[in-house]
């Protein structure tokens, strides 16, 4: 099966229907409630390698600690180190320090919404330079991590693995094609998309008899077509 062709019409209305299944069954969490590019961030980084109930029990606490940029700007290493510890992956809350530090002293403590800027940062890279720009500044920007990577695969390039560079590639193609041009219908595609990719098409298991977009995605053709055949 070669991969198919995107076709404007269709990716609007899967957009339409994402957005629309995200509004019925979204979990709440506390980073959805927030515009505050500060708190987004280090929501972002501490989901990075982490499941988020993990990073509930700390998410909390770290911001109690330490409320602003500018708080954490200049906050000890050690202190930073003990705020995260239980989290894992400590070079994330180095970057944290330092984006914090630099951001501080070359920005006045604010911190940039356009992608290509946030990716200068330490620790930034094109997902989270995405998705910062997305849910802080709710600008229009495409993001694809691992679960957003696989769900747009299974859609429209199912025989491509999300592991590979061309299906890294074809999966940011993709999120830059459906990726409506409005900032707030932007913000909700994308948590959408990842929330999908959570709930529903998940690493290990497809639930498509309850996803809204099994009319558009070509491995739930295959596989109904291989059903068909075998029976
Ligand atoms: S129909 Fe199935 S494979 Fe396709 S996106 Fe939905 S859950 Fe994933």
């Amino acid at each position: 099966m070669s991969p198919r062709r995107l076709d404007q019409r269709e990716l609007a209305t899967v957009s339409r229907k994402l957005r629309a299944w995200f509004k019925r069954h979204h979990r709440k969490l506390p980073w959805r409630e927030t515009r505050d590019p500060y708190r987004i961030l280090v929501s972002e980084l501490m989901l990075q390698q982490t499941q988020v109930a993990r990073v509930i029990d700390f998410y909390g606490a770290f911001l109690e600690r330490f409320p602003t940029l500018e708080v954490l700007a200049g906050a000890r290493a050690a202190q930073v180190r003990e705020a995260w510890h239980g989290l894992g992956y400590y070079a994330r809350a180095r970057n944290l320090h330092a984006l914090a530090k630099q951001v501080s002293r070359e920005r006045d403590g604010a911190l940039p919404s356009d992608p290509a800027e946030l990716r200068t940062l330490p620790g930034i890279g094109p997902y989270t330079a995405g998705a910062v720009a997305t849910f802080a500044f709710e600008r229009p920007a495409a993001l694809v991590d691992t679960n957003v990577a696989r769900v747009l695969l299974r859609l429209f390039a199912p025989r491509t693995s999300p592991k590979s560079a061309r299906g890294q590639r074809r999966a940011w193609e993709i999120a830059e094609a459906a990726l409506p041009s409005r900032g707030a219908t932007a913000w909700t595609h994308n948590q959408a998309l990842m929330e999908l990719g959570a709930l529903v098409c998940t690493a290990r298991v497809r639930h498509c008899a309850r996803c809204p977009l099994r009319a558009h995605c070509a491995t739930y053709a295959a596989d109904r077509a291989r059903a068909s055949a075998a029976a």
